[in-house]
């Protein structure tokens, strides 16, 4: 069993970035610049939102973080990223979710200039990703690609089980495993809460994508022989004998399930750190305008 070194790769990544940035402001070009929106005081969106910032300072990035308290209005929002849309100085930016309920994400979304959504949820970007047209493909999605691609994992007719259907993970990664290309090429199967016999179809899969949010919930008994297990999940469970009360595990029963992979993520250290790093690369390609 290999255990695919999710940190590892994405510092990689950032190394890479690194050195892009460097030639592109040694050509006497801009520095790519990634804005934050971020609304409220919630705490884990706040640490998301730093880490961004940080990561953006360590490769090289300018990065703007924009705050709103939780009471602002939808239309002051919907300002600021008019505001953003017409900043030639920004070439991305995000606005972190979740948003305060009396906004409407979508709207928020659909605001978004599709040219500077880096995280890739505009529906205009979504569609591209559908049409196989060059597009920014969401954090979580293109960074499980990136992890396949740096352990040159075999994608190409093999039998892929993404369970979980969200609009940030499951869908946009189903449709990414699906495409004709060479990060991809498999058959897959989209499984979710409505599907019948879920072993069935993970017992027959090659590569289980495993995006459900409940802990441990995939078993060894559900996996095949020397198949590729990517672990999404990040569930909080009690651990009492932790200072802080709780340990992080994924959506798969790690101990057991190991044993009979060839590959599989570990959680934290597996797909988590790639996200990070998926936006960095998502920013650079929006700097780079390369469509
Ligand atoms: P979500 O709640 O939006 O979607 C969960 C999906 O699981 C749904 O589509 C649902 O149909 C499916 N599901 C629920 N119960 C099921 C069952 N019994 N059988 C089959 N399918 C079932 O969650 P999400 O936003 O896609 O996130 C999923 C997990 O991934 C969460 O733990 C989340 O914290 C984590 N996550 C991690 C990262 C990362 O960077 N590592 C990024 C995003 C989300």
């Amino acid at each position: 069993m290999v255990l695919i070194d999710g940190k590892k790769i994405s510092l990689e990544l950032q190394s890479e970035i690194a050195l892009e940035v460097k030639d592109i402001i040694a050509k006497g070009k801009k520095q790519p610049h990634l804005a934050a929106i971020l609304v409220g005081d919630d705490p884990a969106s706040q640490t998301y939102v730093n880490n961004k910032v940080k990561a953006c300072q360590n490769v090289g990035f300018k990065s703007t973080l924009i705050r709103f308290e939780t009471t602002v209005s939808e239309q002051k929002l919907l300002s600021k990223i008019d505001e953003l849309n017409n900043d030639d100085d920004v070439d991305g930016y995000i606005v972190q979710l979740p948003l305060p309920k009396n906004i409407s994400e979508q709207k928020i979304i659909e605001a978004i200039k599709p040219s500077k959504d880096v995280d890739g949820f505009h529906p205009v970007n979504v569609g591209r990703l559908v049409l196989n047209l060059p597009t920014y493909v969401s954090a979580t999605p293109f960074g499980i690609v990136q992890l396949l691609e740096r352990y040159n994992i075999p994608t190409d007719g093999k039998h892929c089980v993404v369970i979980g259907r969200s609009h940030i993970v499951g869908s946009p990664m189903s449709i990414l495993m699906a495409k004709n290309t060479k990060l991809a090429n498999c058959t897959v199967t989209l499984c979710h809460s409505h599907t019948k016999n879920l072993k069935e179809h993970t017992l027959n899969a090659d590569i289980i994508i495993a995006a459900i949010g409940k802990p441990n919930f995939v078993t060894a008994d559900m996996v095949k022989e020397g198949a590729v297990i990517i672990d999404v999940g990040i569930n909080r469970v009690n651990d009492a004998s932790l200072a802080k009360g709780f340990k992080l595990v994924g959506d798969v029963k790690f101990d057991e399930v190991s044993k009979k992979s060839s590959y599989i993520t570990p959680v934290p250290g597996g797909v988590g750190p790639m996200t990070i790093a998926s936006l960095l690369k998502n920013t650079l390609i929006a700097a780079k305008k390369e469509f």
